[in-house]
């Protein structure tokens, strides 16, 4: 039997030897952007959810520990790679990390600041600098709103500035994320998924924050759309400075955008390193097997 190259390493190959990047990934960052300080502290992290009984039959009861006692830095100007099969955690990971839902243990710090701990309003400030990328273009845009509105609410919601400056900065957000200032007036069901996506960045662009959750961005969109959007966020990283927390299931797009990877299986993370260490040199079973399920490039 034929093993058919997986069709994310030769495209992702392909747009590198081109202009649009660097060949290595790693060394597009000037040091100096690097902090001493995490920018992101995750200490004991836990998330228990109790299961229905519905979901276990037989009148049980029971509980998933979807994020069980993990411990994670992220730094300034990185992008650690979070990569795990479907329900290892790694969703659950990315919102308590945002503080979207609530843990059942541990502390996060970000920019230094326990997030567990802060008041409303230093919550409502940090939030700015924190924002999230969803997996699903369709359903994380409302459909009853023009793209300016979409991209604008952000700023309606946590800037004063007048309608003319909010206008200009929602058209250089559209242009920072390729698409034509033409597109402001327009619905999301007007677009195809690679161009919703563009809006979804744009709009979590919108207050300038520092850090960015994308949770599998690319994984709802064919592979060609999917690896424009992975070098839009390549070069927006470059551009303003972002640290991102990367989620996906597929070793090869993580291995690409990553600074470095961590492993998650069945809410652990059993392997975190350099990206270069992770794929050359695993050292837990559950890397190499996800290793091994990404077939190479045949040239
Ligand atoms: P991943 O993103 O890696 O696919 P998730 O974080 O979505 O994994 O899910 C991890 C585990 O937690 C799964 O077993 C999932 O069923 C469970 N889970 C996630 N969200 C909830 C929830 N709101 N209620 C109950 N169980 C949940
Ligand atoms: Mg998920």
């Amino acid at each position: 039997m034929k093993i058919r190259a997986d069709p994310w390493l030769s495209l992702l190959a392909q747009s590198s030897g081109r202009n649009s990047l660097p060949a290595t990934r790693n060394c597009s960052l000037p040091a100096a952007t690097i902090a001493d300080v995490a920018l992101l502290e995750v200490r004991n992290l836990t998330k228990v959810f109790p299961l229905g009984e519905s979901m276990l039959g037989g009148g049980a009861k029971g509980e998933v520990r979807a994020v069980d006692d993990v411990s994670l830095d992220i730094e300034a100007g990185e992008t650690l790679g979070l990569v795990g099969e479907s329900g290892s955690g790694k969703s659950t990971f990315g919102r308590l990390v945002l503080r979207l839902i609530e843990p059942s243990a541990g502390s996060i710090y970000f920019k230094g600041r326990n997030l567990l701990t802060a008041s409303r309003s230093e919550m409502r400030r940090l939030r700015r600098d924190m924002q999230i990328i969803f997996q699903d273009p369709f359903g994380s845009l409302d459909p009853r709103l023009r793209v300016e509105d979409i991209i604008s609410e952000p700023l309606v919601i946590h800037e004063r500035m007048s309608r003319s400056t909010r206008r200009a900065r929602t058209a250089e957000l559209l242009d920072a994320v390729g698409l034509d200032k033409s597109v402001l007036r327009r619905f999301p069901h007007e677009f195809s998924g690679g161009q919703r996506q563009r809006i979804g960045i744009a709009r979590a662009l919108a207050l300038r924050p520092k850090f960015i959750v994308a949770d599998e961005p690319v994984s709802a969109l064919d592979v060609s759309v999917g690896a424009q959007i992975v070098n839009l966020l390549a070069q927006l990283q470059r551009e303003f400075g972002l640290t991102y927390l990367f989620i996906s299931h597929s070793m090869p797009v993580v291995r690409y955008l990553a600074t470095r990877i961590a492993v998650m299986y069945r809410g652990k993370i059993v392997e975190v390193g350099a990206t270069e260490q992770i794929t050359t040199g695993p050292q837990h079973p559950y890397t190499r097997s996800l290793l091994e399920a990404t077939p190479e490039v045949v040239v």
